[in-house]
């Protein structure tokens, strides 16, 4: 069953150094032209379900005017909402205002992510981001007085330059901000970023996983659980909407570059603003065969801390993991373990747990 809206605005009004999503310049004609087919391909779309998690992404979501803001709520009033509905927006602390944060309130929104990937001046010079930490403690005080109750943020590392001692920096900071979620990224050097052209390298693997290990550690010493390979929440407080991801199940894309998932088909949209405003939404889309299903089942599912549920996948696919995939190997060296019923990455493997998934292709 289909309950999931992702929706990308790509627009951004500052580009950072690692960046390699899909976005343009802020460019007050193109947001409202957008945002005007935007609503033509959710009304193409949309098959009236009800949904129960809508996330906006970006680009900045926040990047966008009080007014083309209204005018983007209004839109998502086309989708039939569960009473239960999780309802998240991306923000950037630098255009995150009162009346922006009383907007998402008037418009159900309940759940924020706010992009702040570091505190530290030379790491947030290198990523070409301008955070600051006592704007954003300010803005996480007035949102938490308004009753957001449920806030996460985005934390970057492994950063060129960035020494262990940074990053310690940096977690005890975001644990004085006391919210319910914690992203974490390391980042990596990708083709046609900022980054990759002036040469930046990626950090010894030795050092980045001793703060992958210090970062898992140290949250958990304060309560948040680790619920997926980069994802942390307080009890409770697991993103609903990226479970829906890594659950395998289906859900909705729509915008420039965002991915979709929807009767068995897995699509993307394309990333030419030109060819958007043209309406020619799609720039791929491929029926998920069985197989790349199961993959995909077990592939996204490891990501879980969890891990994947033994029953649910018999009933998904008819058949047994131990049948489709050669896992006893992996069970033997303890690089998969089964506990109530559900198979599992331990968490000494986690930080190679690439090398293990590899094992669930197919061909
Ligand atoms: S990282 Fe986010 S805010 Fe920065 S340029 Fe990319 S999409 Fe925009």
């Amino acid at each position: 069953m289909l309950e999931s809206v992702y929706i990308h605005i790509p627009f951004c009004k500052e580009i950072c150094s690692y960046c390699d999503f899909c976005k343009v310049y802020y460019h007050t004609k193109w947001v409202d032209e957008y945002l005007n087919i935007l609503e033509k391909e959710i009304k193409e779309n949309y098959h009236y379900e009800v949904i129960k998690t809508i996330y906006i992404g970006g680009g900045t979501p926040s990047s966008l005017s009080i007014l083309q803001l209204e005018r983007l709520f209004q839109i998502i009033q086309i989708f039939q909402t569960d009473p239960n509905l999780e309802f998240t927006i991306e923000c950037n602390i630098e255009n995150t205002t009162i009346e922006k944060l009383k907007l998402f309130q008037k418009y159900s929104v309940n759940r924020l992510s706010l992009g702040i990937e570091s505190f530290q001046p030379k790491v947030l010079e290198v990523l070409n981001r301008k955070t600051n930490y006592h704007e954003t403690k300010r803005l996480i005080d007035c949102a938490k007085k308004m009753r957001f109750q449920n806030i996460n943020v985005d934390l970057i590392y492994a950063v060129s330059g960035q020494s262990f001692t940074d990053l310690k920096k940096d977690i005890d900071l975001i644990l004085s901000l006391e919210v319910e979620h914690i992203s974490t990224y390391s980042l990596i050097i990708e083709e046609n970023t900022k980054l990759f052209i002036k040469n930046y390298q990626n950090i010894e693997e030795e050092l980045d996983r001793k703060m992958y290990e210090y970062i898992q550690e140290k949250l958990q010493e304060n309560g948040y659980q680790q619920y997926e390979i980069s994802n942390f929440s307080k009890p409770g407080y697991a993103s609903s909407h990226n479970m829906v991801y890594w659950n395998n199940l289906e859900y909705y894309g729509f915008g420039l570059g965002a991915s979709g998932y929807v009767n068995g088909v897995r699509y993307t949209n394309t990333r030419s603003l030109k060819n958007y405003f043209r309406q020619n939404y799609l720039l791929e889309q491929e029926p998920m065969t069985k197989k790349q299903k199961m993959e995909n089942e077990m592939i996204l599912g490891l990501r879980k801390r969890e891990g994947v549920n033994q029953d649910l996948f018999k009933q998904k696919y008819h058949q047994k993991i131990e049948d489709v995939f050669p896992i006893q190997d992996l069970l033997d060296k303890g690089k998969l373990e089964i506990m109530h019923n559900y198979i599992k990455i331990p968490k000494k493997y986690i930080y190679t747990s690439n090398d293990i998934l590899i094992y669930f292709l197919l061909d």
